[in-house]
């Protein structure tokens, strides 16, 4: 018999929202808490990717792990349903010559992502896949705290008021020192972000991508981005780190130098393995969602669903691949 909990959720970012948003749809008395205003964090200035193909091709640390970031992108279309949210599926491409474009179709296949080679206008070749697809982080974020609370859900900013919980979620991103009740938030590492945006009226299309710059183009907002600054946990904008990134992204399309962009840094967490820590800390505290390096909105609602199983007694499939204790006590 289901037995409705109290959860005590701490952190509001992708993953404290998508958790906060199913608990409480699944009937259990929620609260999140978070001192922050809702998007001033890393899931407020991401770029929004769910892009299980291209990450796995250009970010070594989601190499061979297609299929997880696949199974995480295909739990997004029923959440983003239910709480009214539009996904953008208009692909991922990278551009060269055609020989190029080949090379990388054939990677994206040989993956198991979909993928074609499409001439473009000024005379390049893109290699397509139709499987990273995207979402509007602020609006996300918005659109998930309205659902939770119409499921019952509250989210409070005052860290002090005592609150009993059956569970408590530490869902900090880089944001929480190691305590008692989790000493395994050691094992994570920051690492910063710039990314670009402008404003204006652009024609959507695929995001662009090279290693290490990619360009997403929706009507109304071009997103550039973004830097991997391994070891810095600050979001303050380096006025030479947005130079440099707007020279890599030249490699993407021409007269991106002349945009207004409005700068800004976010700090991704990261384990050693660059998989989340979903599960008990081994101080049997708190359950930890945290850890979702430069894949929290990809992962949110897969992050969400194992928290949930934790707190219901469950043995989840992905909790051996997401247990905090798996890098030892
Ligand atoms: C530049 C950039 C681009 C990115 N692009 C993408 C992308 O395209 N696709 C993708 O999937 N991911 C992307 N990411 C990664 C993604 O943003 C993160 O993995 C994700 O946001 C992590 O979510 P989170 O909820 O764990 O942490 P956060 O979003 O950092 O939220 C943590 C929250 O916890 C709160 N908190 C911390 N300590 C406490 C405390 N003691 N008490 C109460 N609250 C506390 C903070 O205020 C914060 O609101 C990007 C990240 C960056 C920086």
């Amino acid at each position: 018999m289901f037995t409705p909990k109290t959860l005590l959720i701490i952190g509001a970012g992708a993953l404290g929202s998508v958790t906060a948003c199913l608990a409480a749809r699944a009937g259990h008395r929620v609260t999140v808490v978070d001192p922050a205003p809702i998007g001033a964090n890393a899931s407020g200035v991401a770029a929004g990717m769910l892009a299980p193909a291209f990450e796995c091709l250009l970010d070594r640390a989601s190499q061979g792990r297609y299929s997880l970031l696949r199974e995480a992108r295909d739990l997004w279309p029923q959440l983003a349903a239910d709480i009214g949210l539009e996904l953008e599926r208009s692909g991922a491409m990278a551009l060269g010559a055609r020989d190029q474009a080949a090379e990388c179709a054939d990677a994206l296949r040989a993956l198991g992502a979909d993928a074609a080679i499409v001439a473009q206008p000024d005379g390049r070749w893109g290699a397509f896949t139709g499987d990273d697809w995207r979402l509007d982080p602020m609006v996300a974020l918005m659109r998930l705290r309205k659902a939770a609370v119409e499921f019952g859900a509250r989210f409070n900013d005052d860290l002090t008021a005592p609150l009993e919980a059956d569970g408590v979620v530490l869902a900090t991103g880089a944001g929480l020192t190691p305590g008692d009740r989790a000493p395994e938030l050691a094992l994570l590492s920051p690492i910063k972000g710039h990314i670009l945006r402008a404003a204006g009226d652009f024609a959507s299309g695929p995001v662009l991508r090279a290693p290490g710059v990619y360009l997403c183009r929706a009507p109304g907002e071009l997103v550039l981005g973004a830097t991997m600054e391994v070891g810095r946990n600050d979001t303050d904008v380096d006025r030479s780190v947005v130079a440099r990134l707007l020279v890599d992204a030249q490699v993407l399309t021409a007269g991106l130098g002349v945009l207004d962009w409005r700068a800004s840094a976010g700090v991704r967490a990261a384990t050693p393995d660059g998989l989340p820590m979903v599960g008990y800390s081994c101080s049997g505290d708190a359950i930890l969602a945290v850890g979702a390096r430069r894949n929290g909105w990809l992962l949110a609602p897969m992050v969400a669903g194992v928290v949930l199983d934790t707190l219901e007694g469950r043995r989840s499939s992905l909790a051996a691949l997401f247990d905090p204790a798996r890098f030892g006590r």
